[in-house]
């Protein structure tokens, strides 16, 4: 059992959910964290067991990235919107830092998560 953490921006949520659904099986076998609204948004659409965090404006961004920092997160789907300035590009930005600095799987659009899932993660036995 792997750790994962899922974040979705507003105008990504619809996308990461989507993508959720169609990987469900095997987002199951692993334990799952995500940001506020993301969380509450994958719980409702597939049941997932996701312990949801903050929003992501007020901290749940820098939650995981702590999470990272202290070897808690395997790895990270993190769908951003690429078209949207946001409040809290600083938190996305540390977060993204984060994640590179601890060598976390990291998948920043459906096509690698799908390709994470089918790789690494799809491996993994469950406990
Ligand atoms: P949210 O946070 O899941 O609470 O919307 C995501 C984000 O905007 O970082």
């Amino acid at each position: 059992m792997k750790t994962i953490a899922l974040v979705a921006h507003d105008a990504k949520k619809d996308d990461l959910i989507a993508w959720a659904q169609a990987n469900r099986a095997v987002l199951a076998r692993h334990r799952l964290y995500a940001t506020g609204t993301t969380g509450g948004r994958l719980i409702a659409a597939t049941g997932l067991d996701v312990t949801p965090l903050k929003s992501g404006p007020l901290g749940g961004d820098a939650q995981i990235g702590a999470m990272i920092a202290e070897g808690r997160v395997d790895a990270l789907v993190f769908f951003i919107d690429p078209l949207s300035a946001l409040p809290h590009d600083v938190d996305v930005k540390s977060l993204l830092r984060l994640a590179t600095l601890y060598n976390t799987l990291l998948a920043m659009n459906e096509a690698t998560a799908t390709a994470i899932f089918k790789g690494p993660l799809e491996e993994d036995d469950p406990q």
